[in-house]
């Protein structure tokens, strides 16, 4: 059987891979000078590969779509992938929160094991070659279209054309419009895994601050629609950071557009009355001081004029003026910090797209769509994402392989 692939970032790559372990001839076509471009700036240019964690612990960490990987994954999991690209002669390395990446800290050897590895396999690859359209006959693929004006006959094709987010990679959603044309739904795409903008200048008057070990909750009306604790950093727009990151995905899939309130706890640790009596203790030992120099010990400098003027209380009244009222506002603050969240930053500062092909439309078994014979879809451009960690990458791997041994019984 011939076999083209379109698209050589992660999941086209293991795609390809796969069909060619079945015996396929497979062609593999990219539009970009080189394959995985994405791929060199993952991780900040380190790639987190994948998570060595439980089959439940990577379920949970994915945001839309759950149920419809798990075929994928159990036909090829995180250490399947680490045994494949160790073959390849990428030794890797686990760090914390079971993060995958190579012991070489470069990206770019993640590329070439797998390119070693096509290249083992027969695989041609083809670079500067965009697939503008997939052919049918009688309903079922019968080749592709490139942009030169080429007409490529082959027996299936691959779209793993990826999403849309950080488009200079070359994941410009065009994927979408070919699968689109062949009558498949695509889910709008939406920015996830990205920082989040605030209606208050917070980020303005706290940028580069970073807070660690804070909670954050997504309040949507009565809802929570995200909680979760971490690290957070202020930037001229609103918040960044990994606990902002993961929870834009839900704010996306929820509420995107909308605005919402996110609640800061800056001090998890303690409950409100725990708080109180911090306070108690703190400001007795500071008595005859200042209110706006009574803060030193329980929040970084930068932060204490804000809070101060969110609690109300004037920064230069006595300590031990404060009264009991003001100083349970103040506890309410620094527990409940509440801000208006109006919307994320585009794609071109989105980790991940949400959205893509709908997922009904593709048998999760084979990846192969529903609607038209011999196409199948990997990774990105399908409706599915997931948390930071290494899932992302694990899922265009397991959705790559998937579809490239669905081929396997054909
Ligand atoms: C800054 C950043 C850091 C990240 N870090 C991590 C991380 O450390 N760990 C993790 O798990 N995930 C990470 N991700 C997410 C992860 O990179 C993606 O989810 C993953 O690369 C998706 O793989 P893919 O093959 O589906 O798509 P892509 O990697 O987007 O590959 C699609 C390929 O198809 C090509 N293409 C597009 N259209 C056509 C066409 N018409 N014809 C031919 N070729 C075409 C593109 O040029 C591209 O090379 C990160 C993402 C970003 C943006």
């Amino acid at each position: 059987m011939h076999v083209i692939v379109a698209g050589g970032g992660a999941a086209g790559m293991m795609a390809a891979l796969a069909a060619a372990g079945c015996g396929h001839r497979v062609e593999l076509l990219e539009q970009n000078e080189k394959l995985g471009k994405k791929i060199y700036i993952t991780g900040k240019g380190r790639c987190n590969v994948t998570n060595d964690c439980e089959a439940e612990e990577f379920f949970r960490n994915i945001v839309s779509n759950e149920k419809f990987v798990y075929s994928a994954f159990r036909g090829f999991d995180n250490h399947a992938l680490m045994e494949l690209l160790e073959e390849g002669g990428c030794a890797l390395k686990t760090e914390r929160g079971n993060r995958v990446f190579p012991v070489s800290d470069h990206a770019s050897d993640v590329t070439k094991a797998l390119t070693g590895l096509l290249h083992e396999r027969g695989v041609s690859v083809s670079l500067r070659q965009r697939v503008v359209a997939v052919m049918t006959e009688n309903g079922s693929v019968s080749g592709v279209v490139t942009e030169k004006g080429e007409h490529k006959r082959c027996d299936s094709v691959i779209l793993a054309t990826g999403g849309c987010s950080y488009p200079t990679t070359g994941s410009d959603g065009g994927g979408w419009k070919i699968a689109e044309e062949l009558g498949h739904t695509i889910i709008p795409p939406k920015p996830a895994l990205t920082p989040l903008c605030l209606k208050e200048e917070y980020g303005r008057l706290l940028q580069g601050l970073a807070l660690k070990h804070v909670s954050l909750r997504l309040v949507h009306g009565k809802k929570t629609i995200y909680e979760g604790f971490g690290e957070i950093l202020f930037t001229h727009f609103g918040i960044s950071g990994p606990l902002v990151l993961s929870a834009s995905s839900y704010y996306v899939k929820a509420c995107y557009e909308q605005e919402i309130t996110c609640v800061l706890d800056l001090k998890p640790a303690l409950t409100n009355e725990q708080l109180d009596k911090r306070l108690i203790r703190d400001f007795e030992a500071s008595r005859n001081k200042q209110f706006k120099n009574a803060l030193d010990g329980l929040l970084p400098a930068r932060l204490i004029p804000v809070i101060i003027k969110e609690s109300g209380i004037l920064p230069e009244k006595k300590v031990n003026e404060i009264s009991r009222e003001e100083r349970q506002r103040l506890v309410q603050r620094l527990k409940h910090w509440s801000m208006t969240v109006t919307g994320v930053r585009g794609f071109s500062e989105a980790i991940v797209t949400q959205g893509g092909i709908h997922v009904k439309q593709v048998n999760p078994s084979t990846m192969e769509s529903k609607l038209v014979p011999g196409l199948y879809f990997a990774g990105e451009m399908l409706d599915v994402d997931a948390l930071t960690g290494g899932f992302n990458l694990q899922l265009a791997w397991s959705t790559g392989y998937q579809a490239g041994s669905g081929l396997c019984d054909g």
